[in-house]
């Protein structure tokens, strides 16, 4: 009687370590909805000393996660209107005299997700980082989709503070949101286990804006890889040089140090949201 309830126990300890290793995600890709540059990066981070300075191309990052559960999309990029030079139409003049985008019609999302063998309509869920311009641009894609915000992010989208820049020009643009208003959301207050399996856990990054939201995945090789979006732009917010658009530098900056002890604690890989070299280096590829 008593062998058996050890049995017991035992098969039972057995299947939760089979279940723990299929807690993983298939794949990881990672694009860029074509570029922005170049300009000086005191534009982004007035701080960098002179020495140090210099002129920047930088990504659109965006994920696609293959989980056995259902795909998944971290951020959309820049809205479609956007593409072959036809920024004007859809930003504010400032905006695109400034940022540049170099977006095609082939770089966006929808496209992006054929190249890799995946149709848009197929996509379960859309984690958004945060409502500015180069993140939510293309929620309205995905109307079947359960789409994942933190909720502070959602008043945050809908109706900034006035020192953000609530009209022309500025990062938060009513016509990515409008159309997905009636959309699913999941409104999330902090941290969440995507998938109940701790494979894509979503990390509450206030700071750079309201509701900010980074990605935390395990990947089928064992490795883990966290998504920093825009909680962390480049190597130079790293070296102690902080972005210089921020809702509140209190909490970027405790958001920064969340990210780089996960880092170093959990021996993760740190993906930033707008690296020119670390994209150059890494960019468009899968990750298993
Ligand atoms: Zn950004």
């Amino acid at each position: 009687m008593r062998k058996s309830v050890i049995a017991a126990a035992l098969l039972g300890f057995l299947c939760l370590g089979s279940s723990a290793v299929f807690a993983q995600v298939k794949g990881i890709y990672w694009t860029t909805s074509g570029f922005f540059g170049p300009f000086p990066i005191t534009g982004l981070i007035p701080t960098v000393p002179k020495d140090k300075q210099r002129d920047v191309t930088i990504p659109v990052s965006m994920w696609i996660i293959d989980h056995p559960k259902g795909l998944v999309v971290f951020d959309t990029g820049n809205n479609v209107a956007v593409s072959d030079g036809n920024c004007k139409s859809y930003w504010a003049a400032g905006f695109c005299d400034f940022l540049k985008p170099s977006q095609k019609r082939a770089d966006v999302i929808d496209e992006q997700l054929k190249k890799v063998g995946f149709s848009a309509d197929k996509v379960k869920v859309v984690i958004t980082s945060h409502t500015h311009l180069d993140h939510v641009g293309n929620i309205a894609m995905f109307p079947k989709a359960l789409h994942v915000f933190q909720k502070a992010e959602l008043y945050q989208g809908w109706w900034p503070e006035k020192f953000q820049g609530r009209g022309t020009p500025g990062a938060f643009v009513m016509g990515d949101l409008m159309p997905a208003r009636e959309f699913n959301y999941l409104e999330l207050e902090g941290d969440y286990d995507l998938f109940g399996d701790h494979s894509v856990v979503i990390l509450s990054t206030p700071g750079h804006t309201l509701g900010h939201q980074s990605v935390k995945a395990k990947l089928a090789s064992g490795g883990t890889i966290v998504i920093s979006q825009d909680a962390i732009w480049m190597q130079e917010n790293l070296d102690g040089y902080p972005a210089g658009l921020n809702f509140s530098i209190q909490a970027y900056t405790n958001s920064v140090n969340r990210l780089k002890f996960i880092r170093d604690l959990e021996g993760a890989q740190l993906f930033m949201a707008h690296d020119q070299d670390q994209y150059a280096a890494k960019g468009g590829r899968w990750y298993k």
